[in-house]
C-alpha cells in the first residue's frame, strides 16, 4: 500500500493529461537512468561487523548533475529513494537551477549509533559510491537523519580518493568546512517565502495558528521562523511525541528542551498527545514536515488545515489531494515548498567551485528572488489551468 514512486507516476499523469506534453518525453520521465546499490560493512564500537545497504538513484540529468540528499532512516528502500529522485528532479526544475534529479539513503536507523559508527558508515557510503558521484555528475546533499558533519565526512572521503578537495561534491557541509551560509536553515526559510508571498491569495489570515509534523531540520526552523513572525505555533510532532497548546508554544524554550531530552514530548505547559495526531490540529496552517505517506485515503478527512504547505517531501497521497482539493484546502506541493534547501545547495557548489563565499545576506536574497517568483508563477498556473498547485507545479 502507498508505494512512494507509484505515488509519483500518478501525480505525473494527473498533471500530465492536463497540458500536452511530448509522448516521448512521458515515456522517458517515468524511469530512472540508474539505480545503483551497495553494501556497507561497519564495524562497530563493540567489535561486531554489520553490513549495511546503501543506495543511491540517479533519475534524470538532463538539465545538470543528479542532486537530492541521502537518507539514513529504517524504512528507507530503493523504491522510496526512486520516488524521492524522481521529485528531486521536478523540484530543481521548478525553481530553475542547472541540477537534474537524484537520491541516496542507507537502510538503517542511526539513532543509537556513536559519531564513530556514523563516520564509519558515512565514509562507507562515499567509498562505494565515488565513481558514480562527483561535482559534475552527482552531488549529494543532507536528508532525513542525516547531517552537516556527515556531509564532511563524505566530502573528506571523496577528496581522499579522488583528490578533488573542492568540496563541490557534496552539499550542505558545515560552513567552517566549505558549507554555505544559510543552507541549514534554507528549506524552512524558502517555504516561509513562499507562505508570505500566497498567503493571501491562500485566503490565510495576517498572523496564522500553525501546527508542525517533523523537528528536524526542516520542522524546527519551520517553527523558529513562523513563531518569530508572530504566528502561533500550537502544535509540533517528532517521531516520539506530538505536543499541543492553543495558546502558542515557547519555541525556543521547546528546542531546548528538545535538546536535552531528545523528544518535544513532555514539554512543560503543553499537552502530549500521540505523534501523528499532530496531524488533526484545527488549525490555519498545517505543515508536514517529516515523510512521505502521512497523509492518505484512510485520514485525510480528519485534517481540519486551513492550508497545507509541505516541507517534506511526498506527505500528502494522490487520493488525499483529491480529498483535499474537493474540500477547498490548499496543498502547497512539496517541490515548490521545500525547494529552497536544494537551491541553497546549488548555491554552495557554485561557490566550492568558483572558490567564493557569500554572505547569509546575499544567500537570502538570491533565494528570496526565486522562491517568490516561482510561488507565483506556480499559483498563476493553477489558476489558468484550474487545478491545484502540485498540478501546476508539475
Ligand atoms: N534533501 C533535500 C531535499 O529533499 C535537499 C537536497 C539537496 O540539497 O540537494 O530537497
Amino acid at each position: 500500500m502507498n508505494n512512494p514512486f507509484e505515488n509519483a507516476l500518478a501525480q505525473l499523469e494527473r498533471a500530465t493529461s492536463l497540458v500536452s506534453f511530448h509522448p516521448d518525453f512521458l515515456r522517458v520521465i517515468r524511469h530512472p537512468n540508474r539505480q545503483v546499490r551497495i553494501s556497507i560493512p561497519v564495524k562497530m564500537d563493540d567489535g561486531r561487523l554489520e553490513v549495511f545497504e546503501g543506495y543511491r538513484v540517479q533519475f534524470n540529468n538532463a538539465r545538470g548533475p543528479y542532486k537530492g540528499g541521502i537518507r539514513f532512516h529504517q524504512d528507507t528502500d530503493i523504491e522510496e529513494v526512486k520516488a524521492l529522485a524522481f521529485w528531486m528532479a521536478l523540484k530543481c526544475a521548478v525553481v530553475n537551477i542547472p541540477m537534474g534529479g537524484g537520491k541516496g539513503g542507507v537502510t538503517v536507523d542511526p539513532k543509537p549509533f556513536t559519531d564513530g559508527e556514523k563516520e564509519r558508515l558515512a565514509r562507507g557510503w562515499m567509498r562505494g559510491m565515488a565513481d558514480v558521484v562527483g561535482p559534475q555528475k552527482d552531488v549529494p546533499a543532507p536528508d532525513v537523519n542525516t547531517t552537516p558533519q556527515i556531509m564532511e565526512w563524505m566530502a573528506d572521503e571523496y577528496g581522499k580518493i579522488t583528490g578533488d578537495i573542492s568540496g563541490a561534491v557534496i552539499t550542505g557541509k558545515p560552513v567552517e568546512s566549505g558549507g554555505s551560509q544559510g543552507r541549514g536553515t534554507a528549506t524552512a526559510q524558502g517555504g516561509f517565502y513562499v507562505f508570505e508571498t500566497l498567503r493571501e491569495k491562500l485566503g490565510l489570515p495576517e498572523k496564522c495558528t500553525v501546527a508542525i509534523q517533523g523537528f528536524g531540520n526542516a520542522g524546527q526552523v519551520a517553527a523558529q521562523l513562523w513563531s518569530e513572525a508572530g504566528h502561533k505555533v500550537i502544535a509540533v510532532s517528532d517521531s516520539r511525541a506530538a505536543i499541543v497548546n492553543s495558546e502558542g508554544l515557547d519555541i525556543e524554550a521547546l528546542v531546548a528542551h528538545k535538546a536535552s531530552t531528545r523528544s518535544v514530548g513532555g514539554f512543560e505547559g503543553a499537552q502530549t498527545i500521540e505523534s501523528i495526531d499532530v496531524l488533526y490540529q484545527a488549525c490555519d496552517l498545517l505543515i508536514p514536515a517529516a515523510l512521505e505517506n502521512q497523509i492518505h485515503e484512510e485520514n485525510v478527512e480528519r485534517i481540519q488545515a486551513k492550508v497545507l504547505l509541505e516541507l517534506a517531501n511526498g506527505p500528502t497521497t494522490p487520493k488525499a489531494d483529491d480529498n483535499l482539493f474537493a474540500r477547498g484546502i490548499p496543498v502547497v506541493p512539496d517541490i515548490l515548498a521545500n525547494a529552497g534547501g536544494v537551491t541553497v545547495s546549488t548555491f554552495e557548489w557554485e561557490q566550492n567551485l568558483k572558490k567564493e563565499n557569500w554572505s547569509e545576506q546575499e544567500v537570502f536574497d538570491k533565494l528570496k528572488i526565486i522562491m517568490d517568483r516561482e510561488a507565483l508563477a506556480i499559483a498563476d498556473k493553477a489558476t489558468q489551468l484550474n487545478t491545484d498547485l502540485r498540478r501546476a507545479a508539475f
